[in-house]
């Protein structure tokens, strides 16, 4: 689980992508929670993390995984020094601080843990807490933000429609090129030149008809290779290692992603 705060002194770069950020000022006015769709590394957390920058807000991030349980988000009690102590899970943090709340890739949870979030995503607005016998009200300034990527859409992992019509829905995809140049050339401190044959590439990857690939060559990825490249490890080799072989395993699909590489990098 990773917990950060963000103060307004230090906004995260973020490049609006189209009117995401309008959404996100009118939803947080209202406590409206939010769900943002897109795929990895599109910019979901930077997104958030720029938006409760913006709000003046604490942002408490919690990692979706498939173990993790409603007592990951609520709390439990612990047994400290002979003694049991309730315990706030970063959930009922936020819900008494009034914070943004950014559960990232919440299916991965157990769908039970979903059901927690209920009453806070209507005009309830509460945290039941079972264990200690009491019910919260959200501190004002609350508002839960999850995210969701629907290239890994399964018919275990999935929403439920009753969870999912309680938010309103962002969809980020991976930004026009422009902008995305401008992203990966900002993040790894890299020339125009270069971060425009990144995100050439990034998007010649995207256009493989038929792709093999588990998931589409990111932002992220595209920012490794500039990093790499930023730290004098020649275009190519920055690619090599950055997007091709993390791409893929398969000996024939790296193959075909080098030869990809070279002809946009032209080698
Ligand atoms: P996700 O949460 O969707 O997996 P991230 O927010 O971690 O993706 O995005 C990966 C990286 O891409 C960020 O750390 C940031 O450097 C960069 N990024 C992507 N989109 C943008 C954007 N629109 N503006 C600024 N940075 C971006």
């Amino acid at each position: 689980m990773h917990t950060n705060g963000q103060t307004s002194s230090s906004t995260p770069f973020y490049r609006p992508v189209g009117d995401e950020t309008e959404i996100f000022h009118a939803a947080a006015r209202r406590g409206v929670p939010l769900l943002l769709k897109g795929p990895t590394g599109c910019g979901k957390t930077r997104f958030v993390e720029a938006m409760a920058s913006e709000l003046g807000r604490e942002l408490i991030t919690v990692a979706g995984h498939e173990d993790m349980t409603s007592s990951d988000l609520v709390g439990r009690f612990l047994l400290q020094g002979g003694e049991t102590v309730w315990v706030d899970g970063p959930l009922t943090r936020a819900v008494r601080e009034g914070a943004i709340c950014y559960l990232d890739e919440i299916v991965e949870a157990r769908q039970d843990t979903t059901v927690v979030i209920h009453p806070l995503t209507d005009h309830r607005r509460e945290l039941p807490l079972d264990r200690l016998g009491t019910t919260l009200r959200a501190a004002p300034g609350f508002q839960l933000v999850i995210s969701y990527n629907p290239g890994y859409q399964s018919v275990l992992k999935n929403i439920k429609e009753s969870t999912r019509q309680r938010f309103v829905s962002i969809e980020l995809g991976f930004p026009p090129a422009a902008v995305e140049s401008e992203v990966v050339a900002h993040e790894a401190g890299i020339d125009a030149v270069t971060s425009n044959t990144l995100v050439r590439l990034g998007n010649a990857i995207r256009s493989l008809e038929g792709s093999p690939l588990r998931e589409a060559a990111s932002t992220r990825l595209l920012i490794l290779a500039g990093v790499l490249f930023a730290e004098g490890l020649p275009l190519q080799k920055a690619v090599r290692s950055a997007v091709v072989q993390t791409l893929s395993d398969d000996p024939e699909i790296v193959r075909a992603l080098g030869e990809l590489a070279n002809a946009v990098l032209g080698q």
